[in-house]
Parts: structure tokens; sequence; C-alpha cells
């Protein structure tokens, strides 16, 4: 494969953003405690979030319906607000100030069982977020869980309390930065429909809405493309990178050789695709790039590599948290859905990046009567209305 100068000056420095971002073995200043809060998650499982200034380096104990997060290198802080959500297993927050070590006790109204490794995470600082400790849980039986831990045990004389106050107003909205990415453009026109309709056209005209809507609602929305010209697709993730973005959106239009195929689909990354449509749907949206020149294939490569799995691990369950929120969404708007799941996964080149997000089919361009919504101002808006709706009911605060 050949580089040309500007490919290779881009690997390096995005690999630098991505070097920059990569897990740190932390022999870190000390460490501090700027939130705490809790969540109910799909499925009926608990969530708590630990935020600190910097990555944490932590254990767990278990009390009698207790979690204890120990946070080595940490200071705690009385003023800290707990948000408490309701529904979850939490009671109350408490922290625990041992010398360096800062103890976190969540007070349960249930048993839980030792939590897995794979229901914790550790997010990169984002948007107005630090560092966040993510661990979910589901009440349990108590099992496998020494009480002896506990940290009741702990001498309460330099205990800081922070009683969990009733929801603050939620500062839902605040700053959110979200990347609208309207999918092919100039040389490349995407799919065609039968009266003519191109795929780039449709798109941008749904994401300007997108981006009036959103930006209404007080979110900061960018635009990949506001014109119609050619992006590759590194270039789509290294501006959502760039932007400092909590949610990508791509947006895109179908055709099929059957004609009768219709609705929207939606996808996330995945290096497997979930059927044999996703993958073929991922390679024809992918060769977008190989309308100009090769090199991406190795460049996003270099990207997979230099994400730590647990990062992985975390943009796919947020881009999935979100996938399911917009899939939802749009059945409620009554929006027509392709057959089938209403998420799938496949290896879409443009969603390599930390951003957490998912490429939205919004419909079938070789399908006549779903050409012709498209085109119209009154569908676009209702699949706008769908999707601002997602974006509100996504949870930003992880
Ligand atoms: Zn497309």
């Amino acid at each position: 494969m050949k580089w040309t100068r500007r490919q290779l000056l881009k690997t390096v420095s995005f690999s630098a953003l991505v070097a920059g971002i990569a897990p740190r073995v932390a022999f870190a200043a000390p460490n501090s405690l700027r939130s705490i809060r809790t969540g109910l998650q799909t499925g009926g499982k608990t969530r708590l979030v630990v935020e600190t200034s910097s990555r944490p380096s932590y254990t767990l104990s278990y009390g009698d319906k207790q979690l204890i997060v120990n946070l080595s290198n940490t200071t705690g802080k009385s003023d800290v607000q707990t948000k408490l959500a309701s529904g979850t297993l939490i009671k109350r927050v408490t922290q625990i100030q041992d010398g360096t070590k800062l103890q976190i006790v969540a007070t349960l109204s249930g048993l839980i069982d030792a939590i897995e490794k794979n229901q914790i995470m550790v997010l990169e600082p984002n948007g107005d977020n630090d560092y966040r400790l993510v661990i979910d849980f589901p009440e349990g039986t108590g099992r496998g869980i020494s009480v002896s831990t506990a940290a009741t045990t702990t001498t309460t004389a330099k205990m800081a309390k922070t009683e969990a106050p009733a929801k603050s107003a939620a500062n839902t909205t605040k700053s959110r930065i979200i990347v609208i990415d309207a999918g092919h453009g100039g040389k490349d026109p995407g799919c065609i429909g039968k009266g003519g309709t191109q795929e780039k056209t449709v798109v941008l005209s749904v994401a300007k809405k997108l981006k009036k809507k959103l930006d209404a609602n007080g979110y900061k929305t960018y635009l990949t493309r506001s014109t119609d010209v050619y992006l590759k697709l590194g270039e789509r993730a290294e501006f959502a990178e760039k932007k400092h973005a909590d949610l990508f959106i791509s947006l895109h239009a179908n055709a099929n050789p059957s004609r009768d195929m219709k609705g929207f689909s939606i996808y996330t990354l995945s290096e497997k695709a979930s059927d044999e449509e996703a993958q073929k749907l991922a390679d024809s949206e992918n060769a977008a790039d190989k309308i100009d020149v090769d090199g991406f294939e190795q460049f996003s490569k270099d990207i997979r590599v230099a994400l730590s799995s647990l990062q992985q691990r975390a943009v796919a369950e947020l881009s999935e948290e979100y996938a399911n929120g917009c899939a939802k969404s749009m059945n409620k708007a009554s929006i027509e859905q392709q057959k089938g799941p209403s998420v799938r996964h496949a290896p879409f080149a443009v969603l390599r990046s930390t951003v957490p997000g998912a490429l939205i089919e919004l419909g079938h361009l070789s399908n006549k009567s779903e050409e012709k919504l498209l085109k119209s101002d009154a569908h676009q808006n209702k699949l706008v209305d769908a999707i601002a709706k997602s974006v509100h009911s996504y949870d930003f605060d992880v």
C-alpha cells in the first residue's frame, strides 16, 4: 500500500491523540472525588458511578447489604452531592476517609452477589465528565460474599457523610456535544433511488434539520459536513474525536435489490457482523473510502490496537444503549422498521472511534414509497423528532 504524506501525517497525529487517551499506569498525583451518582439500567440493574479527577485505582468489598468501593490515594469531598436515582438498590452513599484511602460505602436495600469484572468499567473523561468508575449489578442472594470485609468497622472519626438529596435540577442538556454525520457527499452520492434521489442529499437535509433541533434544545452540535463535499470515513471519526463529542450519529439511507424491502435500521460497531445482511451493508458503506484512495483500513486498525479492551467495551456498551433507545424512539413515532432486529452490528469504519454512537439507515431509497417519504419535509421532520428524542433520553451522565 502506498501512503501519501498527508495520510502519514494524519496517522501520526491520530496515534498521538489515541495515546493521550490510552490507559496509563498510575503513579498519579493524588486523586480526588468529583461526584457520585446512581442510575437504573435496562433489566433492572443498579448502576453506581464514581467520578474522580484522575484514573481511579480501586478494589471492591462487600458488607451486610453494602457495596464498598475502596479508592487508593484519593481524597473525599464532604460536600459532594450524591445523585440517587429512584428504583435502584442503593439507599444511601457514605464516604469514609481513612488516611489516603477513600471508601465509598453504598447501603443497599437488598442482597447482591460478588460483581463480575465485566460489569465494571472505567470511562475516560468526555464533555463535562472526568474519569468514571461505573459498576452495574442486579439484586442477588449474597452468595460468594464474605461479610468480614465490611467497611463498617472503620473508625468513624474521620467520617464525612453525604446523605443523598433528592434529584437536583438536572442539567441534562448542558453542553453535551453531538456530532452529526451526513453520510457520503461530493463525488460519492451513496445509493440512488429509482426516482433519482441521492442518499447524500437526503441525509444532508436530515442532518441540518437535526442540528437545528438539537441546537434549539441546548446541545452543542457539529456537522461533519454541511455542504456537498466528499469526506473519508476516517476523517469523520477523527472529527468526532477532536470535538470531544459525547455522541456520534451517522445518517444514511439504504438500497436493496429487493424493491419491497423498506424501513429503518440502526447499527453499532462490532468486528463481527450480527448477520450477513449487516456485513453486506457495512461493506457497501465502507466502500465510500474506495472512491478515494486506500489507506483507512490500516489507519483504523491502529486505532483499534491503541484502544484498550476496556475502552472498547465501554464505548460499545454506551453505543448499544443509545442505539436501543433510538430504535424505541423511532418505533414510538410509528416510523416503519426494517424486518428483523432493530439494532444490528457490523464493522462500520465510520464508527471506529472512542465516541459512542450509531449509524442510522433512515429508510430504503430503493423502495418507491419510501423514496418519496425520505424526500418529503414532513417525513424528514418526523425522523428528526424521533432522533432528537433519542438523544434526550440517552443517559449522558455515565
Ligand atoms: Zn450510506
